[in-house]
Order: structure tokens, then sequence, then C-alpha cells
């Protein structure tokens, strides 16, 4: 592939426009260290005139006809396929995700905006008839669903393009306006959506797209004339954002420690394929990779043997080289901190089955066994290039200890026993069980998001739609 041209410069966009008030924010490339490219900054008194645009374009974008806002999410469609290219190498550059996985991000992204166009005509109520008893005798109910008004979005660094799209997408398709704080570390990603929805006819005001320092970012949260806030990101700021958000409905997508089980019936060769890569593809930065292996005793041996000759054959290098599996982490300090949790979990007795190594942001893939119950690698997010390998001797055993983490966002089972396939959905406490595949599996119109620490409410364009409007009930009585 020839590799696009990034510019030098990219602005905020405020209010539909694109503004360059500063070129504040330095963006690395993950792989080279350099500065890449300077993005503008939103500070308070620009967050202050998008909130307000945005409450000013409440009633233009209610009043939009479901087929205007289709029109729009198709233009975005197209406009993705036309400059998929630079798309890709964007998020290679800004995230050092290597450039296969950059490409499947925009397939996803193109993903996410169809279904979001299918799905703006689709907003549908129910006609409920209300005479349950003798007082409602001739009463019916009609209800439908309308915008929240002006929403807050704040995105993370390791999906740029996919994760903004979660909440751009189906605002666009319900009708409400948004202000948006991309992640710092990758704002390039939202910044381009942005570009192209300034070419369609949006009411003004319909959205703001503002990376933000941390003195202007309170607003997004604590601002009273946002009524929802949707946030992407790490629990401990997802947790302490909803605490700052007064009235507003929340919803949190959260990390985890996602865990796969590989029952005693699975078919191994298949199970590694899809394991090896749901814990290291993106350098493990996912919130659904693979952190913990579950293994029958019976077949633990042998699967460990596997992994381990597998996990060692990934190659790690420049993520704009097509060979490469390995990408860097998204900064030093991030590598740092996992290579500490590793060296922590062996000093407690856990043995080091490949990898280990960290040069810069570079941690090689790594897989431990013998972990301690409480070691931080195991119930802590890694967020990073680790698995842990752990052996159960029944499906109950495998199910509690899947339990006992305090996060529960998608966990994984590879059995041809559909008796354990109906029990873990019940029994598992996650936002989803993925039968035979990984809980790194995720299609994007499906209903997706955490229990207990990994987060409230759910993703999936349908289900984001149905967050962003509420109720609006119509009683008649017949006379
Ligand atoms: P993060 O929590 O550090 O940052 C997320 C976003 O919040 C960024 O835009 C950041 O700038 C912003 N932010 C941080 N502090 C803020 C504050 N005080 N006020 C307003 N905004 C603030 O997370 P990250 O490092 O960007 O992303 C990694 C985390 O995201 C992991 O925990 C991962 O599991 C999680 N994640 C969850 C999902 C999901 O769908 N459940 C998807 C991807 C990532």
């Amino acid at each position: 592939m020839q590799m696009p041209q990034l510019k030098d410069t990219y602005p905020l966009y405020l209010n539909n426009r694109a503004e360059q008030p500063n070129t504040d924010l330095e963006v690395i490339d993950k792989y080279t260290g350099e500065v890449a490219f300077r993005v503008a900054q939103a500070d308070p008194e620009i967050i202050d005139k998008a909130i307000a645009g945005a409450v000013a374009a409440t009633g233009p974008m209610a009043r939009l006809a479901s087929y205007e806002r289709k029109a729009v999410l198709e233009h975005c469609v197209s406009r993705f396929r036309e400059r998929f290219d630079e798309l890709a190498y964007a998020l290679c550059v800004e995230a050092g995700k290597p450039i296969g996985d950059s490409e499947g991000e925009v397939t996803r992204l193109i993903d996410t905006f169809v279904i979001a166009a299918e799905e703006s005509t689709r907003m549908y109520g129910e006609v409920m008839p209300l005479d349950i008893s003798e007082r409602a005798k001739g009463y019916q109910s009609i209800w439908k669903r309308y915008p929240v008004g002006p929403c807050s979005f704040i995105s993370p660094f390791n999906f740029p393009l996919n994760l903004a799209a979660h909440k751009i997408a189906p605002a666009i398709a319900v009708g409400c306006p948004f202000v948006m704080k991309p992640a710092s570390k990758t704002p390039l990603g939202a910044i381009i959506i942005g570009e192209i929805l300034a070419e369609t006819d949006l009411p003004e005001g319909a959205f703001s797209i503002l990376p933000a320092s941390r003195d202007g970012a309170d607003l997004f949260t604590e601002d009273e004339r946002l009524k929802l806030l949707s946030f992407t990101g790490s629990p401990a700021v997802g947790w302490a954002l909803k605490a700052k958000s007064g009235k507003k409905k929340v919803v949190l997508e959260l990390g985890g420690n996602a865990a796969v089980i590989v029952d005693r019936d699975a078919d191994l060769e298949d199970a590694l394929e899809r394991i090896v890569f749901g814990a290291f593809y993106q350098s493990g930065q996912s919130c659904i990779g693979v952190q913990r292996i579950l293994i029958h005793e019976e077949v633990y041996d042998r699967f460990k043997e596997m992994l381990v000759e597998k996990t060692k054959t990934l190659k790690a290098g420049d993520p704009k080289d097509r060979d490469t599996f390995i990408g860097p982490m998204i900064d030093e300090g991030e590598a740092q901190r996992l290579k500490g949790w590793i060296d922590e979990a062996v000093g407690h007795g856990a043995t080091l089955l490949c990898g280990g190594g960290c040069k810069g942001n570079m941690l090689e893939a790594t897989l431990l066994e013998g972990v301690d119950k409480h070691a931080k690698v195991l119930n802590e997010e890694a967020f990073g290039p680790l698995a842990i390998l752990q052996p159960f001797a029944t499906m109950d055993e495998a199910l509690e200890e899947v339990n006992r983490s305090e996060f529960g966002l998608q966990a994984g089972i590879f059995t041809r026993d559909l008796f354990a396939m109906f029990d873990a959905w019940d029994r598992l406490e996650v936002g989803g069980i993925v039968i035979n595949d990984v809980p790194s599996y995720r299609v994007d119109n499906m209903p997706y998001g955490g229990v207990k620490d990994s987060g409230l409410g759910r993703e999936g364009i349908r289900f984001a739609m149905e967050d962003m409007t509420e109720i609006r009930n119509l009683v008649i009585r017949r006379t």
C-alpha cells in the first residue's frame, strides 16, 4: 500500500465548523516516538460555546425526518470508503495499531454507520391497550421515542474511530446534537469523522469534536445543559465521572480482565488460533482482550504447549509493516506498568512461559502460569500483551473462577456441550457470552457492554439509540 500523507496540523470542530485556535496538542507516532502532527485543543470557553450550540440545535435536530438523518449517515459511509487508506494509516500512526488491524477498524467503522443508517428509519413505538380493568375501560396508550437532547461523549485511545462512531452514529440516527472529547493520545480518528460530518447540512450546533486538556474536560461531565454522558474508558475514570454527572443519564463502557474457558471436548486447533488472536491483537489493548485462559486439566499440558509455541511465532515490530502482529503499546509508561506487574507475579512464584521482555513501549507477548490468586496480573485489567493460564477440574469451578473477577464484560467458552453452554449463559456475571470463540469477539450491531465494575448500559446502535431517547406516552380515552 502507498502510505497516504497526513497533514501537519488538524483543526477542532466547533458547532459543525473547523476552527484552529491553536495547535497545542502534539500527537506522537507511537512507533517512532516522533511528533506526527499537531491538533487544536478546546479551552473551557470553546467547550461552553459548543454546549450552547448543541442546546440551540436540539429542536432542529429532533425535527429532522428519518430520511434526512439516514442521508447524513450514508454520506459518511461513502466518504469513509473513499478515504479508507488514509483512515487506516491515521490509526496506524496515532495508535501504533498494526496496519491490518487498522484496516479492520475502518471496516467496522463503515459497518457501524451502515447499521445506524438502517436503524435511523426504525424508531418504532407501540400501541398498548390499557383496558386491563374496569377503571381503564375505553383507554389506550401510544408511545414513541423522542431524542434526549444534547449529549456528551468521551472516547478512549484504543479504537479511535469505531468507539467514537458507536456514540456519533446513533446520536445522528435519533437526532441528538452532541459534543465529543476524543482521547488526547489519539484524537485524529474523531477529527476526520468531524471533517466528513462538516460536509453535510446537519443543523448548526449539531456536533462539536473537541480535543481538550483536563481543565476543560470537566464541562463534558458536569454541565447541566447536557442530558446524557456516554463514556468509554477506564473503570477508575468512568465511575469517578458518573459521580460528578448530576442528573444526566449515564452510559459507561469500561474495562475488564476477560476470561476464556477451554473445555475438555474443545477443538484445540480452532481454539488456539482464536485465543492467541484474542490475547495479543493490538498488543492486548482491548477491553475484551483475553487475559485469563481457563483450561480443563485433561487437556491443560497439551494446550499449554500449543499456546506457547504459537505465541513465540508472533512477529513484533513496526505497525506499518504488514507482517507485524505485535506493535507498540500506547506509551512507555503503560508498558513499564504491565512489565512491573509481570515481574511482581514472577517474584511471588508464577512461571514465565514466554515473553516478559520490554524495550521502550514494546512489551513481548507474555504467557504466565501458577499465578498467585491475589496478583495484580490476575485481578486488575492488564490492558497489554499478557495472558494467564489456569487449569480447572469441573465446569462449576471454571464458572466460579470467571465470576471471581470484579469485572464482567464478556466471556468465551470453547465447548461442544449444549448443557454447559446454557448453564454458563445463566450463571456467568457478564454482559455477553461467546460460545466457540473468544470474549474479544464483537460485531457492531450486537448488544455490547458490561456488568459489575465493567460498566452500565449497552452500545450496539439500537441499544445506544434507546439510551439516547426517552419514551413519551400518549393516553387516549374513547368518549
Ligand atoms: P481513560 O479512562 O484514561 O481515558 C478515556 C477518556 O477519558 C479519554 O478521552 C481521556 O482523555 C478522558 N478522561 C480522562 N480523565 C478525564 C476526566 N477527569 N474528565 C473527562 N475526561 C477524562 O482510558 P484510556 O486509557 O483512553 O482507554 C483504555 C481504557 O478504556 C481501558 O480500561 C479499556 O478497557 C477501556 N475501554 C473500554 C471499552 C468498552 O467498550 N467497554 C472499549 C475500549 C476501551
